[in-house]
This record gives structure tokens, sequence and C-alpha cells, in this order.
């Protein structure tokens, strides 16, 4: 049994996919208006881990990752250096996945940009429109969301800051107060991108993209949306009420969410010189698996400080792996199987799927793995291991 923590409930459940077959799975992407932080890396690692936990279920899976390619950031940026945001996009949404890659983090099944999607976040914007949901104020189009009782829910907000009318313009926004967000925004400068549509010309607000993108490849209701924490609001709040208003269905059975990682103890920032992309580290020689290991090494639930005395270790941990494979593979070893080391082998595997079983305890399911190294390089010491133990897969 897989238990995993859903966000919404606040509870470990089991999970199982809804139809009993398929787990449809959808991740909020990469903003692609520079290369990706380690912090982003965190959470792409997790959703990774828990990619190889389902698939290694009897299960199919359908994971979604979107690519947003249109935000504020994106406009400002791609403005400024006089460039389209299709030509300032492309090179950071390919330098992402060739990151990932190099993290070993497997592709998703479907990847999506957000400006292939317009016209699926325009029908969305309609309908709400015609339901009450939303309004125009200006040129651009808002959510209400004192139209939405289950507004909150998720991140459980106190809804009593909730300010009728108050409304927010901008994609990304830090105060953890409730306010009529933007769907539909008109453009301010002619040089922004812009798409038509019955309500007006603009273009659509951040969370509109993932609702769109969710739906259309997964239906109304789908099994796992997962994400940092830092998304559950008000990005992930806003994504349900849009999605519920128009189908009046769940949108999403299970919320896993990653939590946030700290650099040398500290929230990374630019200006604390604790901030490093994938590349930085990639830069001063540090070997990506090794960044791989320490990423996973703390349980997607934990605050994982991510330190170079960490890398370290790290290091040393994989070391520890690649010695002990390199002695299996170099011992002469007498023919046929040995109870006790399959036993030992049994018992570890039993160990690491329970741990991965458990919320994704990635600590244990490696421990599991250090034991049995502990006492497999014991017992090729006593020269117990046979070659059918030695299999390596
Ligand atoms: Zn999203």
């Amino acid at each position: 049994m897989f238990r995993l923590t859903n966000t919404l409930t606040g509870a470990t459940e089991v999970f199982t996919p809804a139809d009993g077959s398929t787990v449809r799975m959808y991740a909020c992407g990469p903003t692609v208006w520079n290369y990706a932080h380690i912090g982003n890396f965190r959470t792409y690692v997790f959703e990774d881990v828990l990619r190889r936990h389902l698939r290694s279920k009897p299960w199919k899976l359908v994971h979604v990752m979107n690519i947003t390619d249109i935000d504020d950031k994106i406009i400002k940026t791609s403005i400024e250096r006089g460039v389209d945001i299709k030509t300032y996009t492309t090179p950071y949404a390919q330098a992402f996945f060739e990151d990932s890659a190099v993290l070993r983090i497997d592709r998703p099944d479907i990847i999506t940009y957000a400006t292939d999607y317009i016209q699926e976040m325009i029908q969305l914007v309609a309908r709400l429109l015609e339901t009450g949901h939303a309004y125009r104020e200006g040129d651009s189009i808002y959510y209400r969301i004192s139209s939405f009782p289950a507004y909150g829910r998720l991140s459980r907000l106190d809804k009593r800051e909730l300010k009728v009318g108050a409304r927010i313009d901008a994609d990304e926004y830090e105060k953890e107060q409730p306010n009529d967000f933007v769907l539909w925004k008109a453009p301010k400068d002619e040089r922004e991108p812009r798409w038509n549509a019955p309500f007006g010309v603009g273009r659509p607000g951040w969370h509109l993209e993932c609702s769109a993108m969710a739906m259309k490849n997964l239906g109304s209701t789908f099994d796992i949306h997962c994400g940092g924490v830092d998304n559950i609001f008000p990005h992930h709040e806003n994504e349900i009420a849009q999605s519920e208003a128009v189908t009046g269905a769940p949108f999403v059975r299970f919320w896993v969410h990653g939590e946030h990682l700290l650099v040398e103890g500290e929230k990374m920032s630019k200006s604390k010189g604790n901030f490093y992309t994938l590349r930085d580290l990639l830069a001063r020689d540090y070997n990506p698996l090794v960044i791989r290991y320490l990423l996973l090494s703390v349980q997607y639930r934990k605050q994982l400080n991510f330190t170079l005395d960490g890398l370290a270790s790290a290091e040393r941990s994989l070391a520890r792996i690649k010695e002990f494979l390199f002695r299996l593979k170099t011992a002469s070893l007498s023919s046929g199987p040995s109870a006790k080391v399959s036993d030992a082998l049994s018992a570890a595997q039993a160990q690491f799927e329970a741990g991965l079983n458990d919320d994704l305890n990635t600590d244990q399911a490696l421990a599991a793995v250090f034991e049995l190294i502990r006492e497999l390089n014991i017992s090729l010491v006593g020269g117990r291991p046979r070659d059918v133990d030695c299999t390596v897969s």
C-alpha cells in the first residue's frame, strides 16, 4: 500500500488511481524566464522519485508538466531585450530539459506549453463570465472569489481577511491575502503579446494556464497534482477555484507538495550570495549525481538544508555505493546461490519499498541500501556470496 500525504485533507492516505489502472498526474513546471535554481530542482527531483515509484506499481502513468512561456516576468524581460517571447523563452526551456537530464530526471509523458493552450484558456474565461464567477473591470477580467465558497480550503486561509472587490493584477503575489485575481489581462504596453478573445484582446493570467492544460490532458478530475509548497497559495488555490467553478467536479484527488530548500540554513537569495542554479554548481565541478543524491536524501515533506558540507557527505555516500559495486564485480565468487545473501537482499528490498510506500520516505529507503552494503561487505570478506546472488540489476 502506497501512502501519500494529501495537502487538501492534511492526512496521509492510501493512494490508488481513481479508475484502478491509470494514474493521472499534473506537475507545475518551470517559468522559463531564466535558468532553474536548485530549489526548483528539489521539487522536480521529488516529483521524479514519485514518478518512478508510481511506475514501479502495476499502474499506467500519465504525467503532464507545463512550461510557462508567458507571464509578467517573461513579458517584461523580453520587452527589455527587444525580442518576442518565443525567442526569449526557447533557450531557457531547452536549458531546463538539459539540466533535468543531467540530474537524471525522467521526462514527463506530456509537456505542454502555455502559449499552445490559449484557446482552452479563453473558453474557461468565457464560461466563468457566463456563470458569474468572473467579472470585467476596465479591460481585464477577474475571478470573483466570493462566488466560490470553498476558496481557501487547500491553504486553510482565514477568509475573514477577504476584501470584497480587492483585486490583484500580478501573476504572483506574496501576501497570504485572498484577493480577486486576474484571469485575462488587457495589454498595458503596445509591445506586449496579445490574443483576440470574445471578451477583449489580452493574455491569460498565470493561474489560468495550469487549469486549462491540466483539464485538457487529464480530464475534469485527476489523481495527483504536485508542486512546491510555495505554490499552495495562491496558485493552487486559484487553480481549484477556476476549474471547479467551471466543471462542478472536484479538480484533484491528491495535492502533493514538496517542502522548501534552504541553502546554508537560509532562504536562498541573490543578495545573500547563496543562490545557486544547477549550472553554478556544475561550473564548480560538482558531480550532478551527488547533487541529485543530496536533493532526494531528505524526505520531500521535510525542509532540506542544502550545504556544501552536505554535498561532500553525499559524495562520500555515493562513493560507498560505487566502491561496493566495484568490489562485487571484481570479487572471485564460487558458483551457485547463498541463502544468507539472498535473505539479506530480500530484506533490503522489502525495507526499501516500505520506505517509499510510507509517503516517499527516501531516508528510510536509502538506509536499507546502506545496511545491505554493510552486511554484504562483511559477507564478502567471509567469502559467502556466490555468483548467483551478485547479478547486479
Ligand atoms: Zn501550475
